[in-house]
């Protein structure tokens, strides 16, 4: 990959993070779904903790990655936070704004400022529209000035490497990877500060995914806007993201930046995770050291004390009668050292 990431004349990311506006806040964000047993009498009979409890913020400009296993949340938290519900359990904040607060009329308003990217670009376009109508939708639902609709399509197009001269052409006519660009083109036609990409490419050919993982990190360096990326290929997260977030059964284990997550990963389940990543050099990968998990994923709906990962744990084996005690009933909390970027949620590491 080759990115235009520095390159370009963007102040955006010379600026230290802190000092960088915080375009999307998460506190403490619980998502439950019912468990419901029973073919014909229904009942609850407990909750699956989708989301249990997490924390993060991302900054102008910048990428927060978030990784796991199948399951484990990624896309639950993305949609929570597009739902933008009076409901919400936990905080989120946009671009400064707690969401609770804001009446209905203001959220609607809010919602020009998050915009999602959808793994599957065929699913996520309706084929009976233009690309026009695609990319418009949500400026007409924004009340834009309906002569201006036009020139700011073709201005889209343009921005995402699309001829405005297909303008007229349903999706069907395009590639896989053009798709993805009318997806990306129609998530940007409100100017939002954030988006949030569920797999943006994990759909594609991946001979046409490097195009559009650098179109995506030119835009960002341009737009100066947040990522909050879920994608599977370890590779596409190192290259993009400026931070990392694992999440193992909906629990953040592990987060910071992502150069400190990677290459000094400390939990148990990160180095897992890690270790499955094919590694280009041939002697790097033949005396790599791979960790294999032992034991189930625990279910999602037992929300006991303690650590959620130590039926699997590598680490957990290895430890003393009474350190074992503390893994099985006292939940870890994130930790780290002061003024790093990289906290753990193991009582061990
Ligand atoms: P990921 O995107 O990391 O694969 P998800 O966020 O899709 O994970 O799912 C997290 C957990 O929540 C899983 O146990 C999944 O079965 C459950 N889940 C997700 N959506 C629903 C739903 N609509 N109803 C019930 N359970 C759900
Ligand atoms: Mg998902």
């Amino acid at each position: 990959f080759t990115t235009s990431r520095g390159s370009t004349a963007s102040d955006i990311r010379e600026t230290p993070r802190d000092e960088r506006a915080t375009t999307i806040k998460v506190d403490h964000l619980v998502k439950t779904f019912p468990l419901i047993k029973g073919a014909l009498l229904k009942r609850r009979v407990g909750s699956v903790y989708a989301v249990d409890d997490i924390s993060f913020d991302v900054r102008a400009g910048e990428t927060l990655s978030i990784v796991g296993e199948s399951g484990s949340g990624k896309s639950t938290t993305l949609l929570e936070i597009m739902a933008m519900s009076h409901d919400t359990v936990g905080e989120i904040e946009l671009d400064g704004k707690r969401l609770k607060t804001l009446s209905r009329a203001q959220r609607r308003a809010e919602r020009r400022n998050i915009q999602m990217v959808f793994q599957d670009p065929m699913g996520a376009l309706d084929p009976r529209f233009t690309v026009y109508d695609i990319i418009a939708e949500p400026l007409h639902t924004l009340g834009f000035p309906r002569d201006g609709i036009e020139a700011r399509v073709n201005e889209l197009m343009n921005l995402v490497g699309l001829d405005p001269a297909h303008i007229d052409r349903f999706p069907g006519a395009f590639s896989g990877g053009q798709r993805q660009r009318i997806g990306i083109a129609r998530a940007l036609a409100t100017n939002p500060k954030v988006l949030a990409l569920d797999e943006p490419v994990s759909a594609l050919d991946v001979s046409i995914q490097a195009g559009v993982i650098n179109l995506l990190a030119e835009l960002q360096a341009k737009l100066e806007l947040s990522y909050l990326l879920v994608a599977h290929d370890l590779s596409v997260v190192r290259h993009i993201s400026d931070r990392v977030a694992v999440l193992y059964l909906g629990a953040i284990v592990e987060i910071g930046d992502v150069d400190a997550v990677f290459d000094e990963s400390r939990h148990p389940y990160t180095q897992a995770l890690l270790s499955a990543i094919p590694i280009p050099d041939p002697t790097v990968e033949r005396s790599r050291s791979r960790v294999v998990l032992k034991g189930d994923l625990p279910s999602p709906t037992d929300n006991e004390p303690g650590c959620r990962f130590a039926s699997r744990c590598p680490l957990f084996q290895t430890l003393p009668e009474q350190d074992r005690a503390r893994c099985l009933h006292e939940t870890p909390a994130l930790h780290g050292g002061e003024g790093v970027d990289h906290l753990v949620a193991c009582h061990f590491r």
